[in-house]
C-alpha cells in the first residue's frame, strides 16, 4: 500500500488562525494514525502578502503545540529557518524553476496558454459582467492566439500570464472524503491564472505540482478551498498524474454562524496561548471542531487522538466556535496540571497584574507591603484556585485578595441571608477570640474547620451565619475559595486583621 503522506502547507501572511491549528491537528494525526508521515511546507508564491518573521512564528508555535512534523521546514536550535527531508526545498519561493518545466510542458499540449490582456481590458471586462450579472470569468480573447501571434508577443517583450484552459464541455467529478461525490461543469471553472506576470506562480498550480512530487498521499485542508479542487483536478489530468485522496474540512463558525473572523474575536493561536490558554486544552478543543469520536468522550490527550483519528468521524456541517466550552476545557486540564508547573505558568502573571515582584527565581516580594515570599507559598495560592480556574491569565484577578493590604468591599456583603448586622459582629467576634487562642502552626484548614464547627455547636448558631462573613472578612469576594483555606494560606496574623477590619466595618 502507498505510504500515508499528509501536508500542513500555509501561507506566511502573517499570524496562525486557529482553523489553520486545526487543519494541521488533522493532517498530523491522520498522518500519524496511519504511520505515515507529516509535512510542512511554506506556500510562499503571494510576495505581496508576505509577513516578515511569520514562517519562524509559525514553527515555533506548532513546535510549541506538539505537532512534531516528519520533513520540511523547520527551526534549528538557535531559531534559524531550515529545511530537512528528500522531497525539498520546501519552501515554494525556492522552487520557481520546478514550475517553469512544468508550465512549459502545458503550454507545450495545449492544457494552458499565454494571456497578454491588459489589467484595463480586464477590468472593463468585469465590470460588463458584473452589469448583465454574469459570473465574473475570463472570456477567453488569448485562448486562440496562434503560435507565431505569441511569439511575436514574447518578442515585444508584452506582459503577460498563463492560464490554464479549461475544457469548454464536460465535468470534473471526484469524490471528496468528507463531502463525497462532487461533480463541477467545466463551463463554470474560470481559465485560470496559474503563473502571474510577475513570473511566480499562483497558488494552483505550485500546491498541485508539490503535492504530487512529494507524494503527497491525502489532501486536507479546509472548506474554503473546495471551489478551487476541480481546477486542481484539471491540472493532475493535464499532466497525467495520479491525484491524492481529498478531504476539506468544515467551516468554522461565530455562536450567530457568521464565519469565524477576526472581528468577532480573537482568531490567532498566539493570542489564545497570550491569554491563559494551555496548548493542550487548545488542542483538544479544536480536535473538536470538527470531528467526533462517536462517544461521549470529549478529553483526548494527543496519543490518544492519534489513537482514535478517523477521517470518517469529520462532519460537514460547519463547527460552532465556542469560547464557553473552550474554557471549560481548560479547566479540565488546568486542574490535571500538577501544582509546581501550574504555578511557574501563573507567576508571569501575578507580576503583570502588579501583586508580586520577581527578587530571585524563587524569591519575591508582594507588592503592597513588601513581604517577602517564595514559590512554596505561591503554589498555596494557586492551589486555592486551582479547582476553579478557567483560564490562567484570570488568576491575577482571582488571587487578588491575598496580596492586598486592604480590602475593598461593602459592608452588605457580610450579611449571611437574613442576618442582622448586630448577629454578624457578634458571631465575626466570636471566631475572632476563639482563633487568637489557636497556636501559629495550627492555622490548617482542617483544624480550622473543626474548631469553629465546635463554635458553631457550642453557641447553637447557624453554619452559613458564621461562615458566610468569616469568608467575606477574608477575601471581600461574593464568590471564592472557602474561609479555611484561604485563613491558612492568609496565616493567623492576617486572619486577625482582616476580622478585626470587617468588625470595624459592621
Ligand atoms: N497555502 C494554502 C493556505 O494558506 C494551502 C491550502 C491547501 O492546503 O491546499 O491555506
Amino acid at each position: 500500500m502507498k505510504k500515508i503522506r499528509t501536508r500542513f502547507a500555509p501561507s506566511p501572511t502573517g499570524y496562525l488562525h486557529v482553523g489553520s491549528l486545526r487543519t494541521a491537528l488533522y493532517c498530523y494525526l491522520f498522518a500519524k494514525h496511519n504511520e505515515g508521515d507529516f509535512v510542512l511546507r511554506i506556500e510562499d508564491t503571494d510576495k505581496a502578502r508576505y509577513v516578515e518573521g511569520s514562517i519562524e512564528n509559525l514553527v515555533k508555535i506548532l513546535d510549541f503545540m506538539g505537532l512534531e512534523y516528519n520533513e520540511g521546514v523547520s527551526a534549528d536550535n538557535d531559531g534559524k529557518i531550515v529545511q530537512k527531508g528528500n522531497f525539498g526545498p520546501y519552501m515554494q519561493s525556492e522552487r520557481l524553476e520546478i514550475y517553469k518545466k512544468y508550465v512549459d510542458e502545458l503550454i507545450e499540449n495545449d492544457y494552458a496558454y499565454y494571456c497578454f490582456c491588459s489589467q484595463e481590458r480586464l477590468g472593463k471586462m468585469r465590470k460588463n459582467q458584473q452589469v448583465q450579472k454574469l459570473a465574473p470569468m475570463y472570456d477567453g480573447k488569448c485562448r486562440g492566439l496562434n503560435k507565431d501571434e505569441v511569439q511575436k508577443l514574447l518578442n515585444e517583450k508584452t506582459p503577460y500570464v498563463v492560464r490554464l484552459k479549461v475544457p469548454k464541455e464536460g465535468f470534473v467529478e471526484f469524490k471528496d472524503l468528507v463531502y463525497g461525490k462532487i461533480r463541477i461543469e467545466n463551463k463554470t471553472i474560470d481559465d485560470q491564472v496559474i503563473i502571474k506576470s510577475d513570473g511566480f506562480p499562483t497558488y494552483h498550480l505550485a500546491n498541485v505540482v508539490d503535492d504530487y512530487l512529494m507524494e503527497i498521499s491525502h489532501v486536507i485542508r479546509g472548506e474554503e478551498w473546495l471551489p478551487s479542487t476541480p481546477k486542481h483536478i484539471l491540472l493532475y489530468k493535464a499532466f497525467g498524474w495520479d491525484m491524492p485522496e481529498f478531504a476539506h474540512l468544515p467551516l468554522l463558525l461565530n455562536p450567530d454562524k457568521s464565519k469565524l473572523s477576526k472581528r468577532q474575536g480573537d482568531v490567532a493561536v498566539e493570542d489564545f496561548l497570550l491569554q491563559g490558554y494551555l496548548p493542550e486544552a487548545l488542542l483538544n478543543f479544536v480536535l473538536l471542531l470538527g470531528w467526533n469520536p462517536k462517544t461521549e468522550e470529549e478529553i483526548f490527550s494527543l496519543k490518544e487522538m492519534i489513537q482514535r483519528f478517523e477521517l470518517l468521524g469529520v462532519n460537514k456541517a460547519g463547527s460552532i466556535f465556542n469560547t464557553e466550552k473552550l474554557d471549560w476545557i481548560n479547566g479540565i486540564y488546568i486542574r490535571k496540571m500538577n501544582l509546581d508547573e501550574l504555578t511557574k505558568l501563573c507567576v508571569p502573571f501575578l507580576i503583570e497584574a502588579k501583586l508580586i515582584k520577581e527578587v530571585s527565581s524563587i524569591k519575591y516580594q508582594v507588592s503592597s507591603t513588601d513581604e517577602e515570599i517564595d514559590f512554596e507559598y505561591l503554589k498555596k495560592v494557586i492551589a486555592l484556585e486551582q479547582e476553579r480556574m478557567k483560564k490562567i491569565s484570570e488568576i491575577g484577578e482571582s488571587v487578588k485578595f491575598i496580596f492586598s493590604d486592604k480590602l475593598d468591599y461593602e459592608k452588605e456583603l457580610l450579611i449571611w441571608k437574613k442576618m442582622t448586622i448586630e448577629d454578624a459582629k457578634n458571631n465575626l467576634q466570636l471566631v475572632f477570640e476563639e482563633l487568637k487562642n489557636i497556636d501559629e502552626n495550627n492555622f490548617q484548614s482542617e483544624k480550622l474547620l473543626e474548631i469553629l464547627n465546635d463554635l458553631v455547636e457550642k453557641n447553637s448558631l447557624k453554619r452559613g451565619e458564621v461562615f458566610w462573613p468569616l469568608r467575606v472578612a477574608l477575601t471581600g469576594l461574593k464568590g471564592s475559595p472557602g474561609p479555611f483555606e484561604v485563613a491558612e494560606v492568609l496565616g493567623k496574623e492576617k486572619v486577625l486583621k482582616r476580622i478585626e477590619f470587617a468588625i470595624e466595618k459592621l
